[in-house]
């Protein structure tokens, strides 16, 4: 069973990502053979972004995948632009994608309207460099969170078709989308999803919060009118809150509402939010030892670009071969 999953160096990673993402590449080390996970630093090109911070960020967001449980030893930790063979694939792949499609995928619609300046076509070709990502490696599953569910889906589509038109050379790859926890809400705005480009200050945890700005962010989150802790359609807020106080303790969101059948919203947040403190504070202690030694950070990430460059490679070549681009095989 080969895993692989992307996740941006852009911004700060939040909860979100945590519980939709990370906690799932962590689990992934046990059963992938390899878990292969990227930094991909590609997709952050495609909105307006810094370049002289986007190296930065990705050493951020390596420090705190380690911190997080990521063992180097135990997947294929990597960069993106290490390994070209993503971008090659996604050109040659980018002829058995459907233009229509990629005009309708629920990201870009978000994004290029929230585009101040210029709408890039890297935005359009997201999913296309998406869908090289994980075929390059041939991955039988992808851990992501709801909101990528699409583009897993569009994957799909480009294998098949890909598999139809030029022989059996791909393998079609299913998500791995965690039952509870799959989209945490905006705790200011809990119609939308957290997120990293899209979301509110105030309504975002990031996973290297201090407590008390944790503790602040939790007491002020929205919630309703009603005084009944319950999931219910009607109560965005509350049901993102159970959905997060369980995941974290790792127990059902039935329980969790039976425990706090009689108590007030306000209560209630609090102990969200120490559960959250709880929780994350491992991670920041540790990614701050981590951070400062951007060499070694630097020397796990050409490892893992050099394990995952010879994978990539392979499926590069076979692409190749049956399209016709290029040399015969037996001659490159
Ligand atoms: P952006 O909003 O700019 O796309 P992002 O917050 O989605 O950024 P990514 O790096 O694109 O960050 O996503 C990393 C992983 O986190 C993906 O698997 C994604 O599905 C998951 N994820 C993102 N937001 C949430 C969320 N609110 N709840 C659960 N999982 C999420
Ligand atoms: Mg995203």
């Amino acid at each position: 069973m080969r895993i692989f999953s992307g996740i941006q160096p852009t911004g700060r990673k939040h909860l979100g990502n945590y519980i939709g993402g990370i906690t799932q590449y962590v689990a992934g080390q046990e059963r992938g053979d390899p878990a292969i996970y990227c930094i991909v630093d590609l997709h952050s090109t495609t909105v307006d972004y810094d370049p002289s911070e986007l190296r930065a960020r990705g050493y951020d967001l390596e420090a705190l995948l380690i911190a997080a449980g990521l063992d180097p030893d135990r997947c294929v930790l990597f960069r993106q632009s290490d390994v070209k063979e993503h971008t090659e694939l996604s050109w040659l792949l980018s002829s058995v994608t459907a233009l229509g499609e990629l005009q309708r995928m629920h990201q870009f619609r978000d994004k290029s309207v929230a585009q101040r300046e210029l709408v890039s076509a890297g935005l359009l070709f997201y999913p296309v460099l998406m869908a090289a990502d994980v075929l390059a490696y041939r991955a039988h599953e992808v851990p992501v969170g709801e909101d990528q569910r699409e583009h897993v889906e569009l994957m799909r589509d480009v294998a098949d078709r890909f598999n139809r038109r030029f022989g059996e050379t791909l393998v079609v790859p299913e998500a791995r989308i965690p039952e509870v926890g799959a989209r945490i809400r905006d705790l200011q705005d809990p119609t939308r999803k957290m997120s990293t480009t899209g979301s509110s200050e105030q309504g975002t945890i990031y996973v290297l919060d201090e407590p008390d700005a944790i503790m602040r962010k939790f007491k002020r989150a929205v919630t309703d009118s009603g005084t009944d802790i319950v999931r219910a359609p009607d109560k965005p807020g509350i049901s993102n809150l159970i959905e997060l106080l369980a995941v974290i303790r790792g127990t059902s969101a039935e329980d969790a509402e039976r425990e706090f059948a009689d108590s007030r919203y306000g209560d209630f947040k609090v102990a969200v939010g120490e559960a959250v403190v709880d929780y994350l504070a491992p991670v920041r202690e540790r990614y701050h030892e981590l951070r400062p030694d951007e060499p070694e950070l630097e020397r796990i990430l050409a490892a893992g670009a050099d394990r995952a460059r010879g994978m990539a490679q392979e499926t590069v070549a076979d692409v190749r071969e049956k399209m016709g681009v290029g040399p015969p095989q037996s001659l490159a």
